[in-house]
């Protein structure tokens, strides 16, 4: 089953307002490519890029979420106020938030739970680390972040799942084809009768993907895009990425 792949680009905590302007704008001047795509500032940059975006296809994300509606919670960005400034997406339980900030699979489903309320399509990011797949138990760490992870009040069409392995992420390693075909192929068969997806589910894949290794990725059957870190702040690559995509 064909599914519209997505794209998404995290930027993570870099840039300056005028950078995030430029490279938003070069995003969303060029022909329109074979998948859906995000771009995901940082929060002081979102209203900047979407301003910058304009009326093009390109849609916004945020890379994270409290799960508060509102209230005395300095320093917090609820999902109303990312629906607000016109976000699409959320980055939840993205590797360095579980790891820097010790967040749990059950705060990362609070998290999309709220996006969900929302009206935001939370991306929930699963994967093991190095010691974990070496010692064997990736199945294990990947059916449990599954479990604890995704809300009850998900659906295929409302959430998109990131596969990235930890060890993959800026390292510039990335997972085999069949290490990450058996790993969507997991999470597609734990989430599809669960979520009654019906096909729908996109899983996308993340860990250095960059040009040179992403149409082999983007190629395979239960592989529905890629969340890009390091190639997503030029707009040459993550726009190679993009047109990497199967249609
Ligand atoms: C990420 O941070 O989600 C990521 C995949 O980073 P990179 O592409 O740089 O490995």
């Amino acid at each position: 089953m064909k599914r519209h792949a997505l794209i998404a680009g995290n930027w993570k905590m870099n840039g300056t307002h005028q950078g995030a302007v430029a490279l938003a704008t070069a995003i969303a001047k060029a022909p329109s490519p074979l998948a859906e795509l995000a771009l995901c500032p940082p929060f002081i940059h979102i209203a900047a890029v979407k301003w910058a975006l304009g009326h093009s296809a390109v849609a916004v994300g945020a890379q994270d979420v409290t799960f508060r509606a509102d209230g005395a919670y300095t320093g917090d960005i609820s999902a109303a106020m990312l629906a607000d400034a016109g976000c699409k997406y959320v980055i939840v339980g993205h590797s360095e938030r579980r790891e820097h900030h010790k967040e749990s699979d059950q705060l990362v489903a609070s998290k999309a739970a709220a996006a969900i309320d929302c009206g935001i399509i939370p991306i929930i990011c699963v994967g093991e680390t190095l010691a974990q797949r070496e010692a064997g138990q990736t199945q294990q760490v990947i059916e449990t972040q599954i479990a604890g992870s995704v809300p009850a009040n998900a659906t295929g069409k409302n959430v998109v799942i990131a596969y990235e392995p930890v060890w993959a992420i800026g390292t510039g390693l990335t997972a085999t084809n069949a290490q990450i075909a058996e790993v969507h192929g997991q999470i597609r068969g734990l989430l599809e009768k669960r979520l009654a997806a019906g096909g729908d589910l996109r899983i996308i894949y993340g860990g250095s993907v960059k040009p040179e290794n992403a149409s082999d990725i983007l190629l395979l059957e239960d592989v529905d895009g890629a969340l890009v870190g390091g190639a997503s702040l030029k707009a040459d690559s993550f726009l190679a990425i993009a047109n990497s995509a199967k249609v």
